[in-house]
């Protein structure tokens, strides 16, 4: 297949472009090889074409927010998730401590605060938090197709410097959006973050999302249809926080990005696409990723305000 190919040269032309910073505030990424780059296709037909460090782990980290509001909802039904989560893009920093003033609601499920929240919406009501990471880890492995795990060390090292994401936690209490602990949730939410995945588990868990929310090579549907328009829908308006429309207009694939240096695209009925590069631009988005997703929206075509 030339898709390979195709592949191996978008990297080779991104490579030599080493701006940016892998992310300093959890100070187990700043130990990942930054020379790391990798991208993945997957099709509705379960094919994957890759090229580069496709098999590398590394945390997930803000691409399970996605993820996770999917299976809040399959939990929850959506009145519950929406009375608690709205669907606004905040035009915001992705940890920024921003909540509806009237009601103290999260803005959107992209951003932490709105993350955190879906985090204790997760599975059936009133789950012990270690069972409730049982749930969402669980999720994200039918998502991916096979069974992921945690990497302690960087959960951890999140945890030590978690003060932001408590201070959200601790708000989000104060307001009644969520009921319990706010350490205990954080922690959960910490854990999610820290799960390990590849860019090719990821280029699955996309087309999952792209495939009405069954996975093409297990054939399992992991959150029913509705869900995963909502999910898409947010993620086009939300899933690149303050950087989300420029990628709107250049982009133009619903996605989502995480501080590990992941990165993927979900285009309906069409591709799942990820990619991997641990240095970051300022809003937090891996550098080359944002280069690679925009050669592949241009080239061929995939941006969903055109017609194909
Ligand atoms: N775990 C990270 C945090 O909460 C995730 C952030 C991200 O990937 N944008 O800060």
């Amino acid at each position: 297949s030339v898709i390979p190919d195709y592949l191996t040269e978008a990297l080779d032309d991104v490579r030599p472009d080493t701006s940016g910073e892998r992310a300093g505030y959890i100070p187990e990424l700043a130990t990942a090889d930054p020379e790391r780059l990798g991208a993945v296709f997957a099709t509705l037909e379960g094919a994957v074409y890759g090229a580069g460090d496709i098999d590398t782990e590394f945390t997930i980290q803000s691409i399970s927010k996605p993820f996770t509001y999917a299976l809040a909802l399959a939990d929850r039904g959506f009145a519950p998730v929406l009375a608690k989560v709205g669907v606004e893009p905040s035009g915001e920093a992705f940890n920024e401590i921003s909540l509806e003033p009237s009601t103290g609601r999260p803005l959107n499920p992209m951003i932490n605060a709105g993350a955190i929240t879906t985090h204790s919406l997760a599975g059936v009501e009133g789950l012990a938090p270690d069972q409730r990471v049982e749930r969402v880890v669980d999720g994200l492995s039918a998502f991916a197709g096979r069974r992921l795990s945690i990497d302690e060390a960087v959960c951890a090292s999140e945890m030590e410097h978690a003060h932001r994401n408590l201070a959200i936690a601790y708000m989000l209490r104060s307001h009644g959006i969520l009921t319990e602990d706010p350490r205990a949730v954080v922690d959960g939410y910490v854990r999610q973050c820290s799960v390990l995945v590849t860019a090719r588990d990821l280029a699955m868990m996309a087309v999952t999302l792209a495939n009405r929310g069954v996975n093409p090579l297990s054939g399992v549907q992991v959150v029913p249809a509705p869900v995963v328009r909502q999910v898409l829908s947010v993620m086009a308006t939300c899933g690149m926080y303050d950087a989300a429309g420029d990628w709107a207009t250049q982009v133009g694939i619903p996605a989502k990005s995480g501080v590990a240096g992941g990165l993927i695209g979900a285009l309906p009925g069409q591709i799942g696409i990820a990619t991997f590069s641990p240095r970051l631009d300022p809003h937090g988005n891996s550098v080359r990723g944002v280069s690679l997703f925009e050669r592949f929206s241009s080239d061929m075509g995939l941006h969903v305000m055109e017609v194909p």
